[in-house]
């Protein structure tokens, strides 16, 4: 389809409507493209290589002779990269954004903070390069000297989700680049231009060609793509971020080669208010953890839990921040939301909200769609009342929808945060220092939120537990170690 939407960067060789292999921007063998859409105007601004399982191995075969090569560069030079790579995404910030906002729908300042945020871990991570280290013992054989040696595992593989196109590929790759390992990125189809962009940047930065690969395909493609990237022989090691449902998929078709395998997945992550909190510091956190990115973030408070003595009035201070949104494009200079990244989206939370509505839910602000919004815009919307029957207590909303739960005690606090399969993140806000403590030992997520809605940055793991996933991204020591492997040699001392 012919392009509707064309917006200018400052360096416009950062667009590559292709995809990375060996260091060449190139096309798929078929010379099949598929349109990417911008979801705030539902136009069209780019087109990409619609690559299928015929194209897979020639990105693997490429990935494990460069990983050859790379794997013997001593982490001083791989950590250099690394920094050359932040020097200059920081240095492109403005256009990475830029794509982002087309891409995802973004607001330009959230998709300048993605950017900030997503730099963190290419510092971090540098550093990592040169922690990593073995061990040494004397066994209680007295001639014997046994050590571990840490060596990266080998060729990986990213399939990444479009809600933080940025941070999602910066965090998986600095941790494989520090670690010695070639990685090869398969975007979601709904962002695929921010990816090359970055891999761009990594190239100018002095990454070997073929150690970062990008392989573009999509949404049809993309479940054969993504199960010959997973099952092919020479592929070590595969993280996926996306909805638990995909992540059982991709792990099945890991099990096959017993691939080393890391879960960032789907969350359901409660918000508790005691009567003893802070109101004003819980609405402003819940203001970024609710509305930013459209609701569509793994770690959003899906269900809000607020104790009777301030629900009421908690309920009308959230109330009256949320209409103060203004919900429009993400390159209005003015909007404070942006749309839906999909239409999927909107059919979810149409469902979700007549769901809630059927069961008793009472709408206090939003519902629908704008009338005068031509994307997959919705409403911010406030539902109070909400019941642990309904399908938004029970499932990831990944929307604007906001709904209000009450509860008496903490132990029935506790028991209804924990009511889910899912355990990613939890929040809670109260001034009480033993039952903060209380709430850190029975909360059931990987981590937990203690009067803030910050729950991640590059110094510490993310990751969740329960159907959220397992194995961690970022911190000290836990997210290199997902990319080494650990060999033990014994010698003789004579
Ligand atoms: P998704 O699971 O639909 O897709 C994720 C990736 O997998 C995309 O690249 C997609 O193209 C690909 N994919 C889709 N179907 C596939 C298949 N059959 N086989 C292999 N790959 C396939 O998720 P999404 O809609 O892109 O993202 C939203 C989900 O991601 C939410 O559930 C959210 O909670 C989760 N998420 C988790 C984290 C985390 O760190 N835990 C972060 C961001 C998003």
């Amino acid at each position: 389809m012919a392009k509707s939407v064309v917006f200018q960067l400052n360096d416009p060789s950062l667009f590559h409507e292709a995809s990375l292999l060996n260091g060449e921007w190139v096309k798929a063998k078929s010379g099949k493209t598929f349109d990417v859409e911008d979801p705030g105007s539902k136009k069209i601004f780019a087109s990409c290589p619609a690559n299928d399982t015929s194209d897979v191995d020639q990105y693997v075969e490429n990935s494990q002779t460069a990983f050859e090569s790379y794997r013997i560069i001593n982490p001083r030079q791989r950590a250099k990269i690394l920094l050359k790579w932040h020097e200059l995404i920081t240095n492109a910030r403005e256009d990475i954004a830029t794509i982002v906002v087309y891409e995802t729908g973004k607001p330009m300042t959230e998709a300048m903070g993605e950017v900030d945020y997503a730099l963190g871990f290419a510092w971090w991570f540098a550093g990592e390069a040169e922690r990593v280290r073995g061990s040494v013992a004397q066994p209680s054989i007295s001639n014997r000297r046994t050590f571990v040696i840490k060596q990266p595992i080998g060729v990986s593989v990213a399939l990444v989700p479009w809600n933080f196109p940025v941070a999602m590929i910066i965090r998986k790759v600095a941790a494989a680049l520090a670690a010695g390992c070639s990685i090869i990125v398969k975007p979601s189809p709904e962002t695929p231009l921010s990816v090359m962009a970055l891999a761009d940047l990594a190239l100018r930065a002095g990454l070997p060609s073929g150690v970062l690969n990008v392989i573009s395909t999509d949404n049809e493609n993309t479940p054969a793509v993504s199960e010959r990237l997973c099952k092919h022989p020479l592929v070590r090691k595969v993280t996926f971020t996306g909805s638990t449902r995909v992540g059982s998929i991709v792990a099945r078709h890991c099990s096959e080669g017993l691939k080393k395998v890391t879960m960032e997945l789907g969350g359901n992550c409660p918000f508790l208010i005691f009567d003893d909190g802070d109101l004003e510091q819980a609405v402003a956190a819940l203001m970024i953890l609710k509305w930013r990115t459209a609701g569509q973030a793994c770690t959003h408070a899906n269900r809000v839990y607020v104790q009777n003595g301030v629900y009421d009035k908690f309920a009308q201070m959230i109330l009256e921040a949320t209409q103060k949104l203004r919900v429009g494009h993400g390159v209005d200079a003015g909007a404070t939301m942006g749309p839906l990244t999909t239409s999927r989206g909107i059919e979810k939370l149409e469902k979700h909200v007549a769901d809630a509505v059927s069961k008793g839910g009472k709408i206090m602000c939003g519902g629908k769609q704008p009338v005068d919004l031509s994307g997959y815009f919705f409403e911010p919307t406030i539902i109070s009342n909400m019941t642990s029957d309904m399908l938004t207590t029970k499932e990831e909303i990944f929307g604007p929808l906001l709904g209000l739960y009450r509860f008496d005690t903490e132990a029935e606090a506790v028991k209804l945060a924990n009511d889910t399969n899912m355990g990613l993140a939890s929040y809670f806000f109260t001034k009480d220092v033993d039952r903060t403590w209380r709430l850190l030992e029975n909360l059931e997520a990987g981590m937990i939120g203690m009067n803030t809605g910050n729950s991640s940055c590059a110094e510490s793991p993310f990751g969740g537990i329960k159907e959220s996933g397992y194995g961690k991204e970022a911190g000290k020591d836990v997210a290199i170690e997902e990319y080494l492997i650990s060999k033990t040699g014994t010698l003789t001392v004579a």
